[in-house]
């Protein structure tokens, strides 16, 4: 099938560097003498038939804005298969060719069954601050996240020391670590909690109380959200140890921001690629990075739940923390 029209949506959670990502989708498709509909929250949006014309001047002084000027939204209808044929009838009614879709592995999911149950043209963009995509070595946003907690770290640090006090960091991440390890090994943390491996809070209060002794007096732990709230390891850490500790959630704030000059650059390459995926006559499937490498990934392999790869890196880097924190 010839390619004339594109529509374009976000969905799921935002990340920064997805405005970038739409810049890119639509100059390219544009370049390429295609017509490209912008589709307003998400799947609900497409559903709903919330479509706008994008133009070369609606994507203009964006590539460094946080957010996404498409909205992003969580939409129930989509589970379903009545929800999905409607999506599709929306499509071709207003003769859109092909999708692409920013966002995650759930909007990841959707987008696959769309693309198999209809036969209907669907290339991902990657763009979750979690960085929990398999067959991409980062998504769009995870770099501007850590950056923006470790830059809060750094401060929390200051304080940290001035006053000689144990703080808990709660970051975010869902069911991964990414952010949580590396603003550990970047922000120098004394440990880090995470999903991916096991931890032990009498074994840390120990090292609490040997620290103390040496005449170590700060400490920070950093806590992925899928492992426990900050406030919850901060009381038991007070209760084994009976020194004073803190905590913080940074929250919301990691995914806002002005993307990182690696965010935006990946976020123009991968969405023109998918441009080109779709011109192509490729479908069901994702631009990802690998090493230096734009590459199409089934959307399948995407999703999948194995990480043996991303598993012996994460242990690698939580190893590190620990020894550079002695
Ligand atoms: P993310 O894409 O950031 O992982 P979600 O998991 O919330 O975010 O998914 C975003 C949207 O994608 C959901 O609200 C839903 O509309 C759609 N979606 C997610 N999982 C599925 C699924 N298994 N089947 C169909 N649609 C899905």
């Amino acid at each position: 099938m010839e390619i004339h029209k594109i529509a374009l949506l976000t969905s799921g959670g935002d990340a920064p560097g997805m405005n970038a990502a739409i810049r890119a989708v639509v100059r390219s498709a544009i370049y390429h003498h295609l017509e490209v509909v912008g589709v307003l929250k998400g799947y609900q949006g497409l559903i709903d038939a919330n479509f706008v014309s994008l133009q070369l001047e609606s994507v203009s002084n964006i590539i460094g804005r946080g957010g996404t000027i498409l909205k992003t939204a969580r939409c129930a209808e989509f589970f379903e298969k009545e929800g999905r044929k409607k999506a599709v009838e929306q499509l071709k009614k207003n003769r859109i060719d092909g999708l692409i879709v920013i966002g995650g592995n759930g909007s990841f999911r959707g987008a696959h069954l769309l693309a198999i149950e209809h036969n209907f043209p669907v290339i991902g963009v990657p763009g979750t601050i979690d960085n929990d995509i398999m067959g991409t070595d980062f998504s769009i946003g995870s770099d501007t996240a850590v950056n923006t907690a470790l830059e809060a770290i750094d401060k929390i640090r200051d304080t940290v020391s001035s006053m000689e006090r144990i703080f808990v960091v709660e970051v975010m991440g869902r069911k991964e670590g990414y952010i949580a390890l590396r603003v550990g090994l970047g922000g120098g943390a004394e440990d880090v909690l995470i999903p991916q491996t096991e931890y032990d809070i009498e074994r840390m209060c120990e090292d609490i109380k040997r620290g103390r002794k040496r005449g170590k007096v700060s400490w920070i732990i950093i806590v992925s959200e899928g492992v426990a709230g900050s406030k919850d390891v901060a009381s038991l850490i007070e209760d084994i140890t009976g020194f004073e500790t803190r905590s913080i959630t940074l929250g919301h704030i990691q995914r806002g921001g002005s993307p990182t000059a690696m965010d935006r650059i990946l976020a123009s390459r991968l969405g023109a690629e998918a441009v080109n995926a779709l011109l192509k006559g490729e479908s069901d499937k994702m631009t990802g990075i690998s090493g230096e490498e734009v590459k199409l990934v089934d959307f399948i392999s995407a999703c999948a739940q194995e990480r043996k790869k991303k598993n012996r890196l994460d242990r690698e880097i939580y190893g590190l923390v620990r020894i550079l924190a002695t």
